[in-house]
C-alpha cells in the first residue's frame, strides 16, 4: 500500500487512457473526502460548458456527417482546453490544488500544464494509471458508450511511449500506479 503525499497548491496531472478509471478514482476521493469535487476539472466538463455536448456525443453525430462536424468537434476541443487552462492557471495563482482529469498521453498535453504551474511557481505531479490492455478493453465492451477497441489500442501504444518519458518530462514528482493500485492520498493541512 503506498501513501503519496500531495502538495498543499498545484497541479494533479493524472495520466492514463480511457478506462483506466481516472474518473471514478476521483470520485472515490470526493466521497471519501479527501478532495473536494472543486478541486476537479476535466476536459470533458470543459467541452461541455463550451460546446454543450461531450465527446462521445461528438462521436455519434461525427459518423453521419463525418469531416465537418469533426473539424468542429477540434475547435470545441481546443476551446475547451483552453478555458480548463484559465481556471486551472487562476486557482494555483490562489494557491489552491487543481486535479485534471484527461488523458494527458501526448507530451505537449503534459508539457503545457508543467509551463503553467511554472509560471505560478506552484509543484506540479503526476498521477499514472497503468492498466493493462485487456483490462482497458474489458471494461470499455461494459461501458455504456464504449470509446471503441481500436481507439482504446491507440491508447495503449501512445500510454506506453508515455511510461517511458514522464520521468524527465519536469514533473516535480510523478507516480505510475500499477493496476489495481492499492494507494492513499495525504494532504498537506497548510501552505508552507
Ligand atoms: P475516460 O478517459 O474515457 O473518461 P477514465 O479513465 O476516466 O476514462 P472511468 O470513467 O473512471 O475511466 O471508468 C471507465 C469505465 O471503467 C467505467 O465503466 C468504470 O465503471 C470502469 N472502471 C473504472 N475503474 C474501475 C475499477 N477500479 N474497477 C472496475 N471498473 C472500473
Amino acid at each position: 500500500h503506498r501513501e503519496i503525499h500531495l502538495p498543499y497548491a498545484g497541479i494533479v496531472v493524472l495520466v492514463g487512457p480511457s478506462n483506466s478509471g481516472k474518473s471514478t478514482m476521483l470520485e472515490r476521493l470526493a466521497a471519501e473526502e479527501v478532495i473536494r469535487s472543486t478541486e476537479i476539472v476535466s476536459s470533458d466538463q470543459f467541452r461541455m460548458l463550451i460546446g454543450d455536448d461531450e465527446y462521445i456525443e461528438w462521436k455519434h453525430r461525427a459518423r453521419s456527417e463525418a469531416d465537418v462536424i469533426f473539424a468542429e468537434y477540434q475547435q470545441v476541443s481546443a476551446k475547451a482546453f483552453e478555458a480548463m487552462e484559465a481556471i486551472i492557471a487562476t486557482r494555483c495563482r490562489l494557491n489552491k490544488l487543481t486535479w485534471v482529469d484527461a488523458t494527458h498521453l501526448y507530451p505537449e498535453d503534459r508539457e503545457r500544464l508543467i509551463q503553467l504551474a511554472r509560471k505560478a511557481h506552484v509543484p506540479v505531479i503526476a498521477v499514472v494509471l497503468d492498466v493493462p490492455e485487456q483490462v482497458l478493453l474489458e471494461r470499455d465492451d461494459q461501458r455504456k458508450h464504449p470509446r471503441g477497441r481500436q481507439r482504446v489500442k491507440q491508447q495503449v501504444q501512445q500510454f506506453r511511449r508515455t511510461l517511458r518519458s514522464i520521468r524527465d518530462e519536469g514533473f516535480d514528482a510523478s507516480y505510475i500506479l500499477k493496476h489495481p493500485y492499492p494507494v492513499s492520498f495525504v494532504r498537506t493541512a497548510n501552505p508552507l
